[in-house]
């Protein structure tokens, strides 16, 4: 592989070029893996799109690729589907309808200091948190609808199965708690800085971008409080609005994009 130019980046940004990198590897590679999808996966596979047409806060041209593949998929009768027919779907549905998703990874702020650090799993974090707080700005109906197409997407198609067995155990558990649109976006944060803590120190963090419990103080001082007993804590009210903020779709960045 040859080595990419880095890209600058502003660390406290959320960038388009990670979110179509993320459905690129998504939808063309980890995909690719599963020759034929029926059952619990093919339903998984349709939840998942059906969100990803529903709340990917993207570029015309990608939603609308979004769109017309959730269409076809919804379609299927079948009890299964091929990936071929998937992905002709993904790369043919023809420009006509200016629809596409372009070819390729771009990793900004998902950026790893060497080829094999963050990236992908990366862009699937950043992802998930764009889209819980997209449903939740855009009012979706049910309140577990995108935690739910994540944990099943993550159970049946992340390559890293380590990570998907630790991340069912953990929606196995707390799912149920979840029943607002506010709730399920407190959740994935409360939940990813779990993930942060375990994993903190481990052969597979890249040591220019420690895990920290997130935001750091320096990103958001009012998130951070002291409780009565001298622990750290979390100041909930102030969390909720900067996650709305930061992973906002008028706030993300379109530097990179082809
Ligand atoms: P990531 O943790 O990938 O986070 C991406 C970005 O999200 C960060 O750069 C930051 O800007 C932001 N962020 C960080 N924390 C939060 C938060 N709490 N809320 C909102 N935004 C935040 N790796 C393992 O080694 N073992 C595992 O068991 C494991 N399980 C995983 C389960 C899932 C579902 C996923 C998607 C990944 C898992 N991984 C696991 C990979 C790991 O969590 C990281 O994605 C990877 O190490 C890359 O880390 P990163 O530094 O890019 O930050």
């Amino acid at each position: 592989r040859t080595e990419e130019p880095w890209r600058p980046f502003n660390s406290s940004r959320v960038y388009m070029a990670d979110l179509e990198s993320a459905l690129h590897y998504s939808l063309r590679v980890e995909l690719a893996d599963h020759a034929v999808i029926k059952g619990d996966a093919l339903i998984a596979l349709k939840n998942y799109i059906s969100v990803l047409a529903k709340y990917f806060p993207g570029r015309p041209v990608v939603t609308n690729l979004l769109k017309s593949l959730n269409s076809w998929l919804q379609n299927q009768t079948a009890d299964h589907i091929s990936y071929k027919g998937f992905k002709e779907t993904v790369d043919d549905t023809p420009q006509v309808l200016d629809a596409a998703l372009p070819e390729g990874v771009r990793w900004v702020g998902c950026q790893g200091s060497q080829p094999h650090f963050r990236g992908y799993p990366c862009g699937v974090w950043t992802l998930f948190h764009v889209l819980t707080v997209q449903a939740s700005n855009t009012g979706g109906s049910d309140p577990k609808e995108v935690l739910k197409a994540m944990r099943n997407y993550v159970h049946h198609f992340f390559g890293c199965r380590y990570c998907a067995e630790h991340f069912e155990n953990m929606a196995k558990e707390g799912l149920d708690e979840v029943n607002t649109l506010i709730s399920a976006v407190l959740w994935l944060w409360s939940h990813h800085n779990q993930v942060n803590n375990r994993i903190a120190g481990a052969l597979s963090e890249d040591p220019l971008f420690p895990k920290i419990q997130w935001p750091s103080p320096e990103m958001c001082p009012s998130c951070h409080t002291v409780k009565f007993n001298g622990e750290h804590g979390w100041n909930k009210e102030q969390v909720l609005p900067f996650l709305g903020s930061y992973f906002s779709s008028s706030r993300i960045l379109t530097d990179y994009l082809e």
